[in-house]
C-alpha cells in the first residue's frame, strides 16, 4: 500500500473523513488525496516521494511559492522572539499600514485568523452601522462558514434562506436573500422589493468558488448604483482576490473600469498571511468606528494580528510590491491558460479559459460561464478523467471542478511547460 493511503486510512479513524476541510479529502473526483510532506518553490512533495507542480499553493496564499527566502527567514525571525502576546505589537500597525497603502477603498482595517472570521464579522458591522438585518449573497459566492452566509439555496427571488449545511437553523438564515450571480433584473427586482431593508450586499468580485466567474462590469457598476440609492453597504469579499490578481486587489480592475468604483467594506485573507492564518477586514473610518472598542459592533480575538503571521504576511506583501511583480506573473499565468486552450483546441476538447495576475479558471465547455448553474453543468466525468491524468503525471490541480487554480512567482517557463506536455497527454 502507498503511504498515501496508509496515512489516509490513519487520518480517517482520528479525524472525520480524514481530513481537517473538506475539499481535500477528493470526494469529487475520487481516489486517495496526498499527504503532503513538504513544499519548495513551486512543487509540493508527497509522502510517496512524488512531485508535483503546484496549482493550489494552499488555495491562494502562496502567490511566492513555498519557502521563499525573505518571508522564511522574516516568519523564523518573528518566532524566535516570540509566538503571541495578546497585546498590541508594532508589527500590527505595520501591515495595517501596508495594507491600506494598496487599498484605497480602506482608511482603517482589522486583523483576524480566518477569511471566515473576516466576513462573518464584515456582515456584522454592516448591520451594526446600518441597523438593517437583511443581507444578499449570491449563488456559488463562498465566504466562509459561517451559518448565515451557509446558504446557497435555490435561487428564486423572493426566497429568503434555506440553510445548505445541516447545524444551521432556518432562523438565521432568514435573512439572507440568495441571487443568481450576474442576473440584472433579478437583482434590480430584489432592490425594489428589499432594498430599503437591506444592511449589505456581500459579493465575490471574481467568483474562485464556482472556478473563474468574472461579476459582469455593468452588473457591477448598477449593484454599486442600487447600494448607494437605497444605503445598503456593498461588501467585497476579496478573501481570494486579493492581492493576487493585481497589487490593488479586484477592485481595482473595477476602478478602471468604473470611474468612482469603491466598496464599502472589503475583506483579505490568503496572500495578506502569505500562508499564516491571517485574514482583514476594513472600510471607511466612519464605517469603522463602529466596532468594539470604540463602538457597539462587538468583535475580538485571542490570535488576531498574531506577531508570526504578520511577520510572514508583511515580508510577502513587500515581495509582491517589487518592480514588475504582477507583469511576470500576469505574463506566465497566461501562457499557462493560452497553452491550455490552445492544447485542448488541438485535441477537439470544448475548452474556455480566464485569467486575472496569478489567478485563473478553466471549464470543459466552449463559452466562458456567467453565473453557477452554468458551471455546474460541466461534465464532471471527464473533468475527473483530466484531474487524475494530470495528477498522475505530476500537476496538482484543485481537485474539483468549481475551484479556481493558482499561480505562483516561483512557477518557471518549465514548470508551464512540462503542464502544457502533460496536458497535450490527458486531454488526448
Ligand atoms: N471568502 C472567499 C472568497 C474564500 O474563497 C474563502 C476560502 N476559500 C473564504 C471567504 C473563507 O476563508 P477561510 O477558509 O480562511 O475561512
Amino acid at each position: 500500500m502507498s503511504q498515501n493511503q496508509t496515512l489516509f486510512e490513519r487520518a480517517q479513524r482520528v479525524i472525520p473523513g480524514g481530513v481537517n476541510s473538506p475539499v481535500r479529502a477528493f470526494r469529487a473526483v475520487g481516489g486517495t488525496p496526498r499527504f503532503i510532506t513538504r513544499g519548495d518553490g513551486a512543487y509540493i512533495h508527497d509522502a510517496d516521494g512524488q512531485r508535483y507542480i503546484d496549482y493550489i499553493g494552499s488555495w491562494g496564499p502562496m502567490i511566492l511559492g513555498h519557502g521563499h527566502p525573505a518571508v522564511l527567514e522574516a516568519v523564523i525571525s518573528a518566532a524566535r522572539e516570540g509566538f503571541s502576546y495578546g497585546a498590541p505589537t508594532e508589527r500590527e500597525i505595520e501591515l495595517a499600514e501596508e495594507i491600506l497603502k494598496l487599498v484605497p477603498s480602506m482608511e482603517q482595517v482589522r486583523l483576524v485568523s480566518s477569511g471566515t472570521e473576516a466576513t462573518m464579522s464584515a456582515i456584522r458591522l454592516a448591520r451594526g452601522a446600518t441597523g438593517r438585518s437583511k443581507f444578499i449573497k449570491f449563488e456559488g459566492c463562498y465566504h466562509g462558514h459561517t451559518d448565515a452566509l451557509l446558504v446557497k439555496a435555490g435561487s428564486g427571488l423572493a426566497t429568503f434562506g434555506h440553510p445548505t449545511s445541516a447545524g444551521v437553523p432556518e432562523e438565521v438564515a432568514q435573512h439572507t436573500l440568495v441571487l443568481e450571480f450576474n442576473h440584472l433584473a433579478q437583482l434590480e427586482e430584489a432592490f425594489l422589493l428589499h432594498g430599503k431593508s437591506l444592511a449589505c450586499v456581500i459579493i465575490e468580485p471574481i467568483a474562485g468558488n464556482m472556478n473563474f466567474v468574472r461579476t459582469q462590469v455593468a452588473y457591477m457598476k448598477r449593484l454599486r448604483e442600487l447600494c448607494t440609492e437605497y444605503g445598503a453597504l456593498l461588501v467585497l469579499d476579496e478573501v481570494m482576490t486579493g492581492f493576487r490578481v493585481g497589487l490593488h486587489s479586484a477592485q481595482g480592475h473595477y476602478a478602471q473600469l468604473i470611474p468612482g468604483f469603491k466598496p464599502d467594506i472589503s475583506v483579505f485573507g490568503k496572500v495578506i498571511g502569505g500562508g499564516m492564518p491571517l485574514a482583514a477586514f476594513g472600510a471607511s473610518r466612519e464605517i469603522m468606528k463602529h466596532l468594539a472598542p470604540l463602538g457597539g459592533v462587538y468583535q475580538a480575538g485571542t490570535l488576531s494580528g498574531n506577531p508570526v503571521a504578520t511577520a510572514c504576511g508583511l515580508a510577502t506583501l513587500r515581495e509582491i510590491q517589487k518592480p514588475g511583480f504582477f507583469e511576470a506573473l500576469t505574463a506566465k499565468t497566461r501562457s499557462l491558460v493560452d497553452g491550455l486552450a490552445a492544447v485542448a483546441k488541438e485535441n477537439g476538447v470544448p475548452f474556455s479559459v480566464d485569467c486575472e495576475g496569478g489567478m485563473f479558471g478553466f471549464f470543459l465547455m466552449d463559452k466562458l460561464p456567467q453565473e453557477y448553474q452554468t458551471v455546474m453543468t460541466t461534465d464532471k466525468e471527464r473533468f475527473n478523467h483530466f484531474f487524475h491524468a494530470m495528477l498522475d503525471a505530476g500537476v496538482y490541480l484543485a481537485p474539483a471542478l468549481y475551484e479556481a487554480g493558482f499561480v505562483s512567482a516561483a512557477h518557471s517557463d518549465a514548470d508551464i511547460a512540462a503542464t502544457l506536455a502533460a496536458a497535450k497527454h490527458a486531454l488526448r
